[in-house]
């Protein structure tokens, strides 16, 4: 028998449908950004008048379908102008890690041989180290609110923003899009290697979109005012600036004072913020500031966090503040989000605490499993066994930009995703490490994540590394780096930490030392960057008795 086909439309699922609900549907909704001086405020209206005249400006710069058009740029509404008119034009939006090494952003620039480059005033120091080095480029726009740009940058005759929008016409003729078109482009941060451009469709995009807006998932809607400090140039911001435009949210742009708290609080406070997006660092940033300032922000009703796990005393101290986290776990080959921990129905109160500090369920859409690293053999979702997560769904990639890491995918066209987990009989998802930095002590393994978290709940710590070093006979041994808090500098011992672990983790687990140090380094996009602790550790000192096994 033939198969019935259905009798729906064909509708092109693409970032225009978003630009069509900003401009018919909300098109008072305003956008604000911090600026040096006070705010800069929009609307949706006049912001899409804005993406038509964008539209109308790259086209007379030469730029066609499929070409790449980068930005160098901090979360503003210039940005969003971006996200809107580049993708809708059928070109693909690249968005520039502004914290990599001159040389990872040369190499970017190149892989993806981007034609345009958009680059904030702030941030055109970044791009001199790159002068004469990338070919592709043929235009650069410089985005300002008045000040030049440093006059040595050396890059040659930049274009500026206002001034080409200026000369065209708010009514650009939108192409007809086919929904596998590439939409936007992000590269990994690179913590192993050269990043890997990972490249969105309109058509994963726009379910992305959906996905997010879920109840059970990030669950924004049309009352709600979102303040998103992930920068838009990491995995699209978490998708929150389509998701915006999509529930029809006002926005808040913190633009370049991203990682000042003070200026964070005042724009949630003054533009009545519901919901806040951002990494763990901002919130231990945020939560200090506001015990010492004695602020509150009681409107606020959701604060998500992603990008590593939360430490149980960064969701504790939130909580007491009144701000509540719900975290969520993805990476930029999955759009980003990949599940969200909301407790489920019936979950006893005294367990919630728990289930919202575990990664959470898979979102609807995406399928997850986990695999035996050696035999790669499916796990049981048992709360015991541990193995690396894989995903397949329709905002997940299934390759990168140049064919770079094709193993990435398994044969039956799941994508490794590196990180190494178990899953409870409920599917609460609970990441215990990356495959890289779980630390294997006398052929058993050690879960470097818990070690940290249980360090960092230390009243006198402020955050922790732990890595596995070389040990002769162990194989490797759990290594711990410490920050003390400022007001306990050089007053904290190893044995005090070690004692406090003492009944939070197996004996075995105990880190043999502990190093105090002023700061993990950190990577690109905020996380603590083991590949430089690793590079730059001395060896276990053999001669001391293990701190872990004293
Ligand atoms: P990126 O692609 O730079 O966003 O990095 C993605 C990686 O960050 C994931 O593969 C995880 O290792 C880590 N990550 C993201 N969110 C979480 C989370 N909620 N808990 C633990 N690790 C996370």
């Amino acid at each position: 028998m033939p198969a019935v086909e259905g009798l729906m439309q064909d509708y092109e699922l693409s970032i225009q449908h978003v630009l069509w609900r900003i401009e018919r549907m909300h098109p008072k909704k305003e956008i604000v950004t911090k600026r040096e001086q006070g705010y800069h405020r929009t609307t949706n209206g006049d912001m899409v008048l804005r993406i038509n005249q964008l539209a109308g400006a790259l086209k007379r710069l030469g730029v066609k379908p499929g070409d790449r058009v980068a930005t160098l740029a901090w979360n503003n509404y210039r940005h969003l102008e971006l996200y809107y008119a580049v993708p809708s034009m059928g070109a693909v939006l690249h968005t520039l890690n502004l914290r990599l090494f001159p040389q990872h952003l040369e190499f970017i620039i190149n892989d993806a041989e981007d034609k345009v480059l958009f680059v904030d005033q702030t941030l055109v120091a970044l791009l001199k180290p790159l002068a004469g080095k990338i070919p592709s480029i043929k235009t650069i726009i410089l985005m300002t609110d008045g000040a030049p740009a440093p006059a040595d940058h050396g890059l040659g005759e930049m274009l500026d923003y206002e001034t080409l929008l200026k000369a065209e016409n708010d009514d650009y003729a939108w192409p007809k899009l086919s929904e596998r078109m590439a939409a936007a482009m992000c590269y990994t941060s690179g913590t192993t290697g050269n990043p890997k451009g990972v490249v969105y469709s309109h058509r994963s995009q726009f379910i992305h979109t959906m996905g997010v807006l879920q109840a059970d998932n990030l669950g924004l809607t049309e009352k709600d005012t979102v303040l998103p400090i992930v920068p838009m140039f990491h995995a699209n911001s978490w998708g929150l600036p389509y998701a915006c435009g999509m529930a029809g949210c006002k926005v808040l742009f913190p633009d370049r004072f991203m990682g000042d708290a003070k200026s964070i609080v005042e724009l949630a406070e003054q533009e009545d913020a519901t919901i806040l997006a951002g990494v763990p660092t901002i919130w231990i940033n945020t939560a200090t500031f506001l015990k010492e300032s004695g602020k509150r922000l009681p409107k606020v009703h959701t604060v998500i966090c992603g990008g590593s796990a939360i430490p149980r005393s960064v969701m504790e101290a939130m909580d007491g503040l009144g701000l509540r986290m719900l975290h969520a776990w993805g990476m930029t080959e999955t759009s980003p989000l990949g599940s969200v921990a909301r407790p489920r129905a019936g979950t006893d109160p005294k367990d919630e605490l728990n289930a919202r500090l575990t990664q959470g369920m898979i979102v609807p859409g995406v399928e997850i499993r986990i695999c035996d690293a050696a035999s790669g053999e499916e796990l049981p979702w048992d709360g015991v066994a541990f193995g690396e997560i894989q995903v397949r769904g329709p905002w997940i990639a299934r390759g990168y930009h140049n064919g770079y890491d094709p193993d990435k995918l398994t044969e039956d066209g799941w994508f490794r995703t590196g990180d190494v987990a178990k899953i409870s009989p409920e599917g609460y998802i609970q990441i215990v490490d990356r495959t890289k930095d779980v630390i294997k002590s006398g052929g058993e393994w050690i879960s470097s994540v818990e070690l940290e978290n249980a360090i960092m709940a230390h009243p006198k710590i402020l955050e922790a590394a732990v890595i596995g070093l070389v040990h002769p006979k162990w194989d490797e041994r759990p290594v711990a780096f410490a920050v003390p808090r400022p007001e306990f500098k050089g007053q904290v011992t190893q044995a005090e930490i070690v004692d406090f672990l003492r009944d939070k983790v197996a004996k075995w687990w105990l880190p043999d030392e502990v190093r105090f140090i002023d700061e993990v380094p950190k990577t690109s996009v905020g996380k603590f960057d083991k590949k430089v602790l690793r590079a730059n550790a001395a060896p276990i000192k053999e001669s001391a008795a293990p701190a872990g096994r004293a």
